[in-house]
């Protein structure tokens, strides 16, 4: 199969082709009001991916908004689209408004309506269609159109092989195009992780080709922190990290004061936990921060140690194989004792991981 005039180095199936003709057959229609909701929290790769698909939607000649369920890192504002974002945690009812007026949804890099956190009973009460756009494993069916497929780095780069396969890659803009390089480069932390398949890098060079600059896009995601978050870092790795060496695994918690001393805002704590499994020999790494009701979690892993299944048995959680997210209600200490008593649990299998 040929697609963008290369030879598509076939990820979607043919039910995901069937499916994205049914939504293209949807958005043949003019004029419709589109919401495009991403996860919780939301990361480089969801608002990147909500940034691109708005674009397009919009120059097909659709309205399209896009709704968070809450506020994103500085580091993610300085796209040169005009795309509009409302967050629903700051702006309930214009959110509402949205949700309430559209004729479709798009729900972009999430697996299951509870990602979205406070716009979970929102999503499942939508009554028009909804489309489900992600790479997660273990989608769950709360979308009338599912396109899911774990084999993409990112949702952005599933999304454009999508565009593509619609014929709207014409109505890919530079800005479009910013956005969606933005999430495969955060999702692969740079091109560090999950770009074993060559897709992935097809689809940056497509990109590439609407004239974006690359080394503009790293600034503006990787060197556009605050000096109080270099010192947060500096703390955590100082003062904060437990390295287990016999278990190939390390530990980073941050308390709720921890935080204000150095005045944190939101995305200051992200990548925190990617470091120590840059230490000779960690397959495992966790982060425990300390939020309002809540202790989040982040897990990441190197080779066939699954951060995911780790989260889901014990923090309620889970994401990919190398990268998972959960939660805990447990004060802050005892999470990190409940952490501390359970990974000997898991020696053999850290023991045994092979990178
Ligand atoms: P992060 O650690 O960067 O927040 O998330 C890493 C990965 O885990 C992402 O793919 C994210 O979607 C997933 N993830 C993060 N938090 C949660 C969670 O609370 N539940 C589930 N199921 N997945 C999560
Ligand atoms: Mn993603």
């Amino acid at each position: 199969m040929y697609i963008c005039g290369l030879k598509f180095l076939v990820i979607l199936k043919d039910t995901d082709i069937q499916i994205i003709a049914s939504v293209k057959e949807i958005l043949n229609k003019a004029n419709l009001n589109i919401v495009i909701i991403p996860h919780e929290n939301p990361d480089g790769d969801a608002i990147g991916s909500a940034i691109g698909l708005a674009e397009v939607l919009n120059n097909i000649g659709h309205n399209a908004r896009i709704v968070t369920p809450n506020n994103y890192p500085d580091f993610l504002k300085w796209f040169s689209s005009d795309a509009r974002i409302t967050v629903y945690k700051d702006k309930k009812k214009k959110a509402k408004s949205i949700i309430k007026g559209a004729d479709l949804m798009f729900c972009l890099d999430f697996n299951e309506a509870s990602r979205a956190g406070k716009l979970e009973k929102r999503i499942l009460n939508f009554e028009n269609p909804k489309i489900l756009i992600d790479h997660h494993p273990y989608p769950t069916n709360f979308c009338e159109y599912t396109i899911s497929e774990t084999k993409y780095s990112s949702t952005a780069e599933l999304l454009y092989d999508v565009i593509c396969t619609t014929g709207f890659e014409k109505k890919i803009t530079k800005s479009a195009a910013e956005a969606l390089y933005t999430g495969i480069l955060t999702d692969t932390g740079s091109f560090a992780h999950n770009t074993s398949d060559p897709n992935t890098f097809k689809v940056v060079s497509e990109l590439m080709k609407f004239g974006i600059n690359t080394d503009k896009i790293q600034s503006g995601v990787y060197h556009n922190f605050s000096a109080d978050r270099m010192k947060l870092l500096g703390y955590c790795l100082n003062k904060k990290m437990v390295v287990y060496p016999e278990l190939r695994a390390a530990m980073i918690s941050i308390s709720k004061e921890e935080l204000s001393r150095f005045n944190f805002k939101t995305g200051d704590t992200e990548g925190f936990v990617n470091y120590p499994l840059s230490i000779n020999n960690i397959v495992f790494s966790a982060i425990f921060i300390e939020k309002e009701n809540i202790v989040k979690a982040s897990f990441r892993s190197k080779g066939n140690f699954p951060a995911n299944k780790f989260s889901s048995e014990n923090f309620n959680g889970g994401g990919h194989l190398n990268a998972a997210g959960g939660e805990s209600d447990l004060p802050l200490e005892e999470t990190i004792e409940k952490f501390t008593q359970l990974l000997p649990g898991y020696k053999h299998q850290l023991l045994e991981t092979i990178i």
